[in-house]
């Protein structure tokens, strides 16, 4: 109406909610455009998916401004501490050691966004390429190795052949890495932590499994949210982020595949990684998929 009587482009937004459930918002760009003879073009844009991504990135901003102002701020009150006991050699290490274990929070949340940012990116697998999983399976176990025996807990690593998948070699050992440091995490001493790999029709499966603490079924849903913790206070004694899953489903997606879980408090807890399976063809030339950069 007001086009039609101006004469002039109007340009309204409309909020309203999303049919047929009627939950959720439905965000619409309305442009009137007057026409000739009393007809008005109505262009409408949806922005809802727009707007969506806009306050996911704002949302995550706020979450990592929020987490990186903790440790820089134990780093600033540790270093007056270090200043005002110079002369006391004992006070000085104490403070220190509080400053390096800070520190490596620090760089443990920056790594963790700098991995989130990539698998978000524009292309996330541009690296593809066939990743035989056992292989990565080995060098993730020998990863996190020293955290398992300064816990005195085993880990037993099975896999079997014909487990590969098409995809990015250091995402997957990434997001193997994270489960495998979590089971650690989450675990008292002289348990184990198995991971087994093995292909399932089209699927290969990574499963790692754990005696610890395990989950509440009320947070199962959840802790795959990124800066999500069940218990923070705990979470900030091992040094964890809250990005570690979100960045294991993340990668589990983007290869077109996904992560479950099964846990019971007390019991222990399995993740379950699920990637489609790369199977060579006769006819396939696999070589010039290999030999990609
Ligand atoms: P964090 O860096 O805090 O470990 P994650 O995203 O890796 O963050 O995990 C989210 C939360 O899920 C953890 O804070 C922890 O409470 C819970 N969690 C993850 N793995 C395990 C596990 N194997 N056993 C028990 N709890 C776990």
């Amino acid at each position: 109406m007001a086009a039609r009587a101006s004469g002039e482009t109007t340009v309204t937004s409309v909020s309203i909610l999303r049919p047929p459930l009627r939950t959720g918002d439905w965000d619409l760009r309305v442009r009137a455009i007057p026409l000739d003879f009393d007809w008005v073009l109505l262009v409408i844009d949806d922005l809802s998916e727009e707007n969506r991504v806009a306050a996911v990135r704002r949302d995550f901003i706020a979450n990592v401004s929020h987490e990186l102002k903790t440790p820089v701020g134990a780093v600033a009150l540790l270093s007056e501490a270090l200043v005002a006991a110079r002369d006391d050699p004992k006070a000085v290490s104490h403070f220190a050691e509080k400053m390096q274990i800070e520190t490596e929070r620090l760089s443990n949340l920056i790594q963790d966004v700098i991995d989130l940012g990539r698998l978000q990116g524009e292309d996330p697998l541009e690296n593809a390429r066939v990743v035989p999983l056992p292989e990565i399976a080995d060098s993730a176990v020998e990863f996190v190795r020293g955290a398992a025996d300064a816990k005195n807990i085993t880990l037993a690593l099975s896999a079997a052949p014909d487990s590969d998948v098409f995809g990015e070699r250091d995402q997957i050992e990434t997001a193997m890495r994270n489960v495998l440091a979590n089971a650690i995490a989450y675990s008292s001493p002289h348990t184990q932590v198995a991971i087994s790999v093995r292909p399932n029709g089209a699927i290969v499966e990574i499963t790692v499994r754990d005696q610890g603490i395990g989950i509440p079924e009320t947070e199962l849903d959840r802790i795959f949210e990124r800066f999500y913790r069940v218990d923070a206070a705990r979470s900030r004694v091992t040094g964890g982020t809250g990005l570690g899953l979100s960045i294991v489903r993340n990668v589990c997606r983007n290869h077109g595949g996904d992560v479950q879980v099964w846990s019971a408090p007390g019991e222990g807890s399995t993740f379950t990684l699920q990637l489609p399976r790369y199977q060579k063809s006769s006819q396939d030339n696999s070589s010039s998929i290999e030999e990609k950069p």
